[in-house]
């Protein structure tokens, strides 16, 4: 296992090193149920995703939160 951390490229989500990773918030989904409807909750700090992650998990892009409020 890799101790090195911080600048390597290694996807903190599933910790493959395939090569390129992005910034993303992790979601959590809470699905629907009987008693409660879904909600989608980002959390706070950042983690560097491969693709595969990027395309099978609930996230949010951190560029795009960024550049909801920059856009004008
Ligand atoms: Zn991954």
């Amino acid at each position: 296992m890799a101790k090195s951390y911080g600048r390597c490229v290694t996807c903190e989500s599933c910790g493959s090193d395939d090569g390129k990773t992005t910034e993303v918030r992790r979601v959590y989904v809470t699905p629907e149920a009987w008693d409660s409807e879904g909600s989608v909750t980002p959390v706070a700090e950042t983690e560097q995703w491969c693709d595969a992650c990027v395309l099978h998990y609930p996230h949010q892009s951190v560029e795009e939160a960024e550049g909801q409020s920059a856009d004008a």
